[in-house]
């Protein structure tokens, strides 16, 4: 089994409850949707370079596991499967034998983090597997996307009750926040949710006020670590 690999490399998790965990990430190419490009308004995907399928290397999973144990040798590093999408199309298959692989292996050694997380963009359906655990946007109007999502994802969210999974919103406007507390509710959600502000469009200290004024359960502000420290440099 092979598959199309952007890159793969060692940092810290830059989002969400894991932010600032050693991790390795294996970003796949492929990705279908065009986040937040309108007429008026460009893409503000964080990774361009990674939509095409065919962009990348042609990789297989001996390769994968290969460079992955390369950067963790102690097999302590958590693994996020990003993109790209990594449940889009083939990349789907790979990312679930790597995930596999690596549950195997983990829990049978008694090594940290044995689930790989995956970052996925919610349009893809997600899985009661037990070797993953999700990080799944929901796109808001201000995508252009949400036509694209899988309502069916929040009820599989639901029946795999891990404490480990996350929702993440980001947010272009008031709009797409308004339009996040009716999804909220609408689904019931009772899984972690984390906001995000697209940069350069909402100030993150005005998207503090708007969450705390409606305050979701089990909700947080998520600023990406890695531009903080780093900017918009790849592969850090
Ligand atoms: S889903 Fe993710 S990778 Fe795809 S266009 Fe949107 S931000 Fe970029």
């Amino acid at each position: 089994m092979f598959g199309k690999i952007h890159e793969i490399y060692s940092s810290i998790s830059g989002e969400g409850i894991s932010q600032g965990v050693p991790t390795v990430f294996v970003r796949f190419a492929g990705c279908s949707l065009r986040c937040g490009k309108t007429e008026s308004k460009s893409l503000w995907c964080d990774t361009p370079y990674a939509l095409g399928p065919n962009q990348g290397e042609t990789k297989t999973v001996s390769n994968i596991m290969d460079e992955i144990e390369t950067l963790d040798k102690n097999h302590g590093y958590q693994i996020l499967l990003t993109g790209g999408e990594p449940l889009e199309g083939k990349n789907r298959d790979l990312s679930i034998t790597i995930a596999q692989t690596i549950f195997s292996y983990r829990t049978k050694h008694g090594k940290p983090y044995p689930t790989s997380r995956v970052e996925t963009n919610g349009s893809e359906k997600i899985t009661l597997d037990p070797f993953f655990i999700f990080t799944m946007d929901y796109k808001l109007p201000g995508s252009g996307m949400e036509n694209r999502m899988d309502s069916e994802n929040f009820q599989i969210l639901e029946k795999r009750h891990n404490s480990l999974d996350e929702i993440k919103f980001v947010v272009r406007d008031r709009i797409d926040f308004e339009r996040s507390i009716e999804v909220i509710r609408e689904q019931k959600i009772q899984t972690n949710i984390l906001y995000s502000p697209v940069h350069g469009e909402v100030d993150a200290k005005e998207l503090v006020e708007w969450i705390k004024i409606d305050n979701p359960p089990k909700c947080r502000l998520s600023l990406q670590i890695h531009k903080v420290l780093w900017g918009n440099q790849k592969g850090v």
